[in-house]
């Protein structure tokens, strides 16, 4: 079931820039749709993957980020779904306030499972493809055993081994930019910010053509 009540219990929308947000209506029928990773330099750096599922963003913190080496795991602990209109944001969360630190928007695009998504999700394996500006191909989000004492499911983020992996390749050193406005982490969190750009990554059902390279 979708919801945002913990997205809105953990934050002070008089505080934070991030949106408020509301829980999209979707059909049914639909599979898929948009998906963002926010490079996120909160208290640690992480990596924010979200995939758009019943009207709300499914999201993995990746602490150590994607690779496209498919020898990689990333660990990705799944956290509080994200509302839609979450998509574009970049910005800096104010200090002292729920994930206090800068966030780009690092890779956005579509994603289409190959199965049932809510099944998957049950089940603990989603496989899917992604189609984006810095990740392609087929990816795996694999579920751990949970031990005792964890308040969040540990999950892992794998690349397949297709014809978009890169074994040893680096896309975080390669590509650490905004693909929406082309600024660093670090530019964001000093205040620029790219006016008169419009946001690439558009609301559910509309995602924007990602280009490929
Ligand atoms: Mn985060």
């Amino acid at each position: 079931m979708a919801g945002l009540e913990q997205y809105h219990d953990k934050r002070d929308f008089k505080k934070t820039s991030e949106p408020p947000g509301k829980v999209a209506r979707t059909k049914k029928s639909e599979a898929g749709g948009i998906f963002v990773i926010h490079k996120h330099a909160a208290t640690r750096l992480h990596y924010d993957l979200r995939l758009e599922h019943g009207g709300v963003l499914w999201s993995w913190a990746v602490t150590r980020g994607p690779s496209l080496d498919p020898h990689e795991k990333r660990l990705a602990v799944h956290v509080e779904d994200h509302p839609i209109d979450y998509a574009p944001f970049e910005g800096t969360i104010p200090k002292g306030e729920y994930g206090g630190g800068s966030v780009i928007v690092w890779d956005e695009g579509t994603w289409v499972p190959e199965t049932d998504p809510a099944k998957a999700m049950r089940k603990g394996h989603i496989s899917f493809e992604l189609k984006g500006h810095k990740l392609h191909g087929t990816w795996h989000l694999v579920r751990l055993k949970p031990r005792g004492g964890e308040k969040r499911e540990n999950w892992l983020l794998i690349k397949a081994d297709d014809v978009a992996a890169r074994p040893g390749e680096d896309i975080l050193k390669e590509a650490p930019e905004s693909v929406m406005s082309g600024l660093t982490i670090e530019e964001v969190g000093e205040g620029k910010s790219a006016k008169g750009q419009e946001p690439k990554v558009l609301k559910s059902g509309k995602p924007a053509a990602a280009k490929s390279r």
